[in-house]
């Protein structure tokens, strides 16, 4: 049922390029957003001003953007709870943090590293739980002045309860967890800078979030946010704890979890290949979900009619290329022919295509691009199909003319260009009956015959229905180079 109060929200921090595990997060936020008819929050986890950085900030809005993962709230767009960028709100988390000491559910903690780690090894060796031992927990106003007078620095613990937290997982079910395993944390560093641990769920809680749906790393942070969140309610800061869910770790090649430097985990990757929005986002949103047992390929008004976060599925996920490319090919059927044709004209108008602009024929194009839509799985793949109509002369890919020029190539290429010469240049059936007469003067079947035309017009053994090709490159061009392809045999 749909629950318009539902308010998510995607916040990622500002650092390198959007990966597919960022993107999937955003998408399940959104499409449940979107299901429910609730609110997407888009927030920028900025703290972090050593790692962070505006070109990548950049990146994140406009790749949302080309998805079509709209925010009801957030950058450029505003709302009720701005600024949403958390540099810009620094004011707010010194203030919660104060109520926090003041409350006494968090305390200065004076402890050096090299204590900490001693004390750790100590604990490991004596096989005790290793987290925070609690040792500046209840400190007088005497040995923390002490501990002032000897110029120690100090950050600011958040003081776990003494008891287990249970709570249930959307995706995982009910999960508990022993005040053992997870001791008093660090919200302030020493310099009074707020950490993640501080102001995400702050965050969350002033932004009214009702479901926190995020990757299963964070899955280890809920507990310690449970708990924060319970003060921050006592404080009369938060309403309410928002539910979790953990989405699936992503696994890619040899079964390993994804990681954020792996090539194929970029976004922007997938997007100068020339994969559609949609054909990604119908990949992405299979990553731990399904949208029917028998059905893999759907629209986003599909996606988002169906969505629902119970349905995520708790197992990892595997990253799969080759399903992700025959995903995308099967979206790119879908386009009426004018989109198609208007979505491939990036790439062959880009710079790395390797004809001049001027050279591009926009009639040429929209005549052969029917029968190029049936052929490419992303977007790039187009330029290696149609290059013969703007290249004055066509690649030259020896593989190919040393397949197609065997017997005498030469002979079946005369008589071919000869019976060309007098074909209905209008019509791709005339000009296959030519190829096909040349074939039997030279005992040839059509297949053999019209290989050497192929690789004389295209340089390559494969591409789109010859004929087609023929008729829309013109009786002139093809002549030419049928022309220079037996100058070439004969030198
Ligand atoms: N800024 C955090 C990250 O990028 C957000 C984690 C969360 O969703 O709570 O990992
Ligand atoms: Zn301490």
């Amino acid at each position: 049922m749909a629950n318009p109060n539902v308010r998510v929200r995607f916040c990622p921090s500002p650092t390198g390029n959007p990966h597919v595990g960022l993107v999937r997060t955003a998408l399940f936020n959104w499409a449940f957003a979107r299901h429910n008819g609730g609110t997407m929050v888009f927030r920028i986890e900025d703290t972090d001003a050593a790692r962070d950085s505006e070109e990548s900030y950049n990146q994140l809005l406009d790749s949302m953007r080309w998805l079509g993962l709209t925010w009801d709230e957030g950058p450029e767009v505003g709302g009720p709870h701005a600024p949403y960028r958390q540099s810009q709100r620094m004011d707010i988390y010194k203030d919660v943090a104060t109520k926090l000491i003041d409350g006494g559910y968090a305390y200065p903690c004076y402890c050096t590293t090299e204590e900490l780690d001693a004390r750790r090894d100590a604990a490991r060796a004596a096989g005790k739980p290793s987290g925070y031992d609690g040792a500046c927990r209840d400190l007088s106003a005497e040995q923390k002045a002490a501990y002032e007078a000897e110029g120690r620095s100090h950050i600011v613990r958040f003081r776990m309860p003494d008891e287990a937290i249970t709570f249930t997982d959307l995706v995982r079910g009910e999960i508990t967890v022993q005040p053992e395993n997870v001791t008093d944390y660090g919200i302030l560093r020493a310099n009074g800078a707020p950490l993640y641990t501080l102001v995400n769920p702050v965050d969350d809680a002033l932004m009214e979030i009702t479901h926190v749906l995020r990757g299963e790393d964070l899955l280890s942070s809920t507990p310690r946010q449970i708990a924060l969140y319970k003060a921050l309610i006592e404080l009369g800061v938060a309403k309410s704890i928002p539910e979790f869910g953990h989405l699936p770790y992503v696994m890619g090649e040899g079964n390993k979890k994804l990681s954020k430097r792996d090539p194929q985990a970029s976004l922007n990757v997938y997007r100068e290949r020339g994969f559609l929005p949609e054909g990604l986002i119908n990949y992405l949103s299979l990553l731990g979900w399904s949208f029917s047992a028998d059905q893999d390929i759907f629209t986003v008004a599909q996606l988002i009619e169906k969505f629902d976060i119970a349905d995520v599925n708790a197992n990892p996920a595997r990253f799969d290329l080759k399903k992700a490319e025959a995903i995308n090919a099967d979206h790119i059927r879908l386009l009426d022919s004018k989109a198609f044709a208007a979505a491939c004209e990036p790439w062959l108008q880009a710079p790395h295509a390797n004809w001049a602009p001027e050279d591009f024929d926009r009639a040429a194009w929209e005549a052969i691009a029917p029968h190029a839509q049936t052929r490419v799985q992303v977007l790039s793949d187009i330029t290696a199909n149609v290059d013969f109509l703007f290249l004055k002369s066509p690649v030259e890919d020896e593989a190919s003319w040393a397949k197609a020029m065997k017997g005498e190539p030469a002979a079946l290429l005369t008589t071919a260009r000869a019976k060309l010469v007098s074909a209905d240049w209008s019509d791709p059936e005339s000009l296959k009956n030519a190829v096909l007469a040349a074939g039997e003067e030279h005992g040839l079947k059509l297949g053999k015959a019209q290989a050497p035309v192929r690789v004389a017009v295209t340089g390559r053994t494969v591409g789109l229905p010859l004929f087609e090709s023929l008729e829309i490159l013109g009786q002139e061009r093809t002549l030419a180079r049928i022309d220079a392809a037996l100058a070439k045999l004969s030198a």
